[in-house]
């Protein structure tokens, strides 16, 4: 008999565990960080983990989901059933402050306001975004693209220093 209790213990756990799973397209930051992870219940054949990716056909989304198994399975919870939650889509308003701020601190400009309405997604110029070392916005954009698809590359004017920006969408 698993009383209400240990259940919850267990949710916590897990939240905890998968609180050290790191982003694998943004190191700095957790998938809980990033609001991936939505919503841990315990079920009769074990835990089930709501993900939403961070946008659809994100490559790095089946590498989160074994990520999170694998975690969640090392840290004693067993294997988990993982669910994709598409809707409603993720955006960059789930990225709590506390993880913009430490976004920042790895030289990545996090997501400037909010998530624009509409479509204007990835492929759209951005607002002035402030370089994430000296805090300028003299910058421009060298590339819509960086690393990852869900990352653009600015280059400071005032610092001369390149980086990079998690878009919002
Ligand atoms: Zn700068």
């Amino acid at each position: 008999m698993v009383t209400a209790e240990k259940q919850d213990m267990r949710i916590a756990q897990a939240w905890a565990v998968l609180g050290q799973v790191m982003d694998p397209e943004v190191p700095a930051l957790s998938v809980v960080d990033l609001g991936i992870v939505r919503e841990i219940r315990c079920e009769a054949s074990g835990l089930a983990i709501d993900l939403t990716p961070t946008y659809t056909g994100c490559p790095a989304t089946a590498a989160i989901r074994l990520d999170v198994e694998n975690a969640i399975e090392a840290a004693g919870l067993g294997r988990p059933t993982i669910r994709l939650v598409t809707s409603p889509a993720w955006t960059t308003d789930w990225i709590s402050p506390d993880a913009r701020r430490r976004l920042k601190e790895y030289g990545i400009a996090p997501p400037a306001g909010s998530a624009p309405k509409g479509r204007r997604g990835l492929f759209a110029p951005e607002p002035a975004i402030a370089c994430p070392r000296c805090g300028s916005t003299d910058t421009r954009q060298t590339s819509a693209f960086g690393s990852t698809a869900c990352k653009a590359l600015y280059v400071c004017a005032a610092c001369a220093e390149p980086f990079e920006y998690f878009k919002c969408i």
